[in-house]
Order: C-alpha cells, then structure tokens, then sequence
C-alpha cells in the first residue's frame, strides 16, 4: 500500500467509526493496530511513544510477552464458568492481593465504576446491618472522579460529569480536597464513609497532603466512619509504590482497584478488612465476569511480573527523573505554570488549553494526554526508560 492509499484508508475508518459509535469520545485522528513496549504503529505505519498507556492500564507496555503467554495459555485453557464455581486462578489472584495489601476480602467485577459501585453498597450495607440504617452518607472531595455509572457519577466531584443525568444519586456531600476542617464541618451522625483518590487522576494529578490523609484517617477512628481510598489510578505501582497509600504511613478500611490490574484486559477489584467486607454475604452482590479465569490469570502474571522485575523500583527512579525534567521545562518556559504527581502520574499544567500540545505531540510521533482542559497527563508504561522520557522533554521544548 503506498503512504496515500494507506491515509485514506485510515480516513476510511475513522469516517466509519464516526458515523457508528456513539459520540462519547472526542477521538485523536489516529488509527492505532499494533504496539509493542512503549511504542504504538499506526495503520500507516507510523511510530509513536506512548505516554498514555491506554489511560495508566498498560503498565508493563504492550504485547509485553509474559502477559501475551498467559493470556494465549489460559485462553486455551478455561476462559469462563461463573462465580457459581472455584477456580484456581481467581482464588491464586485474591491471595496475592490479600498478602500485599490491608485487604482480607476481594471482590472482582469488571471495571472501576464497578468497583466503586461494590465499595459505595458495602459502605451502606455495613451500617444497616449494625442497625445504623440512617448512617449511608458518604463524603467525597470536589475535582474527585469515580466513574460513569449513576452511582459513581453521583459520587464524583465535578459537576461536567453529572450534566443531564438528574436525578442523580442521593446521599454525597462535597468538600475540598485537602481541607480537613471542611470535613469536620460536614461529618454527622449519617455519613458512613469518606471516599477519595489519593492522588485525583482525572481532576488534574492532585496529590493528597500526609497530614491531610493521617487526619482524615484519625478521624475516621473517632467516629467509626469508613475510609475508602479509590486507587483505581493510583494503584498497581503507578505512583512508585505497589499502592499510593503506602506513602502516607496510614491504610484505607475499603480500597476499589481496576485499570492497570491486568495490563489492558478489563478487571475490578474491591479490598476491604475482614470487619467490613462481612457485611457482604450469598446475595448481596454479585457479577456475572467479576474474576474470570482468564482476566485472573493474566492479572496474577501482571503482578508476579511488576514484582520479579523489580518494575515499580524503576518506576519510582525514572518517575523522579522524569519529574525533575518537567521542573526544567517549567524553569525555561511561562506558559508552564505547575509540575505536580508522583511516579509515574505526572501533571504538567499550563496557562493555555492542552489541546493544541496534544496534536503537535501527536504530529511528531508523541502520544501524551490532557485532563481539566490545561494540564498535560503523563502515564507512560512503567518500563519507560530514561531515554524515551528524554526525547518527550525534548519535543515538548521544542513546542513550548
Ligand atoms: C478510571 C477511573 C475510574 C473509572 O474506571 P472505569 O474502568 O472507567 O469505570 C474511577 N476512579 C478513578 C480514580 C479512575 O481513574
């Protein structure tokens, strides 16, 4: 196929996927077929580094060939039987979040929504059955995002998400992010928990103060309340830590998980301690895929990998490479107004709409994301090395 032919059929199909998909994306002009690491073709064979990964999913790059093997393996092997039944990968995956985490339960389903669905009925559940039915308000912060169900978007701190969706869900109050006396001024005798994401993702890579989480924490102690901590973004090693309350020296009594759990296959889970997680028994919730064999076997790969690999060890170094080079950038051009993030979650905000650097970035093979209109995301593969993040900085220099 020559270069022509080759864009107009990418033009071919992205004028047919417009015209059959619902509208609820505003796409990129690309038409991605192949990767591999950090790197992604286009269908006219262009090259491109990706610093999306697939919205922090892909976190051991693509077609990383551990994940490849499992995934064929298993595929071959049992796919899916229903939650009805054991098996031995679901029950390989739980224990291993079990062994490194807080949690003493798991929950599969099948995506982040859903998992925040699992921790908000959980939440309300545990209080009815100690005779607390009043007790069902959950306090969440402002910015804060976490999903697109009704629910979850009745749980979400940005009003852009709720938008011609009335009625929404009752029973979440807002307060800012950060503000330990607003939440003191909004905890009563009907909240039930506290929900926030330790670092917002999607609200603009805002990271949570340690006093502010250690207060939240203490506070929650006092009262009872629960502590929810969606590290749906956050966690999976994302931050330079398996999950990003362990750099606050405190830990959450519910945790919801899902993108990067299984590189790119989709997967929930929610985590909760023992006392809590009781409040659900035969019935009381459920999911038809929630932990297949297949997405439980490629997850536990995923996991043994980030581990053997020592890959979250070198997320935390070229994360802090990679920030300081963002400082840089910041140091030498105005339009740069903050540099904010840990790990591998960096924000790069600006004084100007993202938009326009996204499509130059893209133009000279650079794939790179913006949320909140004006702050640059950077969550590349955690394998990302020192170089690749070099030729980033260098092409956004040349931009800026
Ligand atoms: C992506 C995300 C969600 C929603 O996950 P979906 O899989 O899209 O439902 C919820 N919370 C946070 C913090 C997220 O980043």
């Amino acid at each position: 196929m020559t270069v022509e032919q080759a864009k107009m059929d990418a033009r071919k199909w992205m004028a047919q996927a417009d015209g059959v998909m619902a509208a609820t994306y505003k796409r990129t002009p690309v038409v991605f077929s192949r990767g591999s690491g950090c790197t992604l073709w286009d269908t006219e064979g262009r090259s491109y580094l990706d610093f999306v990964a697939g919205i922090a999913v892909c976190n051991l790059g693509h077609a990383h060939p551990a994940v490849s093997n499992a995934l064929s393996e298993q595929a071959r092997t049992l796919v899916h039987v229903s939650n009805l039944y054991y098996t031995i990968p679901q029950t390989e995956l739980a224990s291993w979040l079990v062994d490194h985490s807080f949690g003493d339960k798991v929950f599969f389903c099948n995506s982040g929504a859903e998992a925040n669905e699992a921790a908000i009925k959980l939440a309300r559940k545990y209080f009815k059955d100690r005779a607390e039915p009043d007790r069902y308000r959950i306090i969440s912060m402002i910015q804060s995002f976490h999903g697109r169900t009704l629910g979850t978007l009745s749980a979400t701190g940005q009003d852009k998400i709720k938008q011609g969706f009335s009625p929404i869900l009752e029973g979440f109050d807002f307060v800012p992010f950060n503000d330990i006396q607003a939440i003191r001024d909004k905890i009563s005798v009907s909240t039930c928990a506290i929900l926030l994401e330790p670092v917002q993702g999607e609200g603009g890579i805002r990271s949570a103060d340690p006093e502010f989480l250690q207060e939240v924490r203490r506070l929650c102690d006092e009262t009872g309340t629960l502590l929810i901590f969606d590290e749906i973004q956050t966690g999976i090693g994302r931050t330079g830590k398996l999950f990003a309350y362990e750099h606050f020296g405190i830990e959450p009594d519910i945790m919801t998980l899902a993108k990067a759990l299984a590189n790119g296959l989709p997967i929930g889970a929610m985590l909760a301690k023992e006392s809590v997680a009781a409040a659900f028994v035969p019935g009381s919730h459920a999911s038809t895929f929630g932990g297949t064999p297949l997405v439980t076997a490629v997850s536990l790969c995923v996991l043994k990998t980030l581990d053997q690999e020592d890959i979250i060890g070198h997320c935390a170094e070229v994360g802090r490479y990679f920030k300081e080079r963002l400082v840089e950038l910041k140091s030498r051009h105005d339009s740069v107004v903050d540099v904010r993030g840990l790990g591998l979650l960096l924000g790069m905000e600006l004084n100007t709409d993202g938009l326009p650097l996204v499509q130059a970035c893209l133009e000279k093979g650079f794939v790179i994301n913006c949320v909140q209109g004006n702050t640059l995301r950077f969550v590349p593969p955690l394998i990302v090395q020192k170089a690749e993040i070099d030729r980033l900085i260098h092409c956004l220099d040349g931009i800026l």
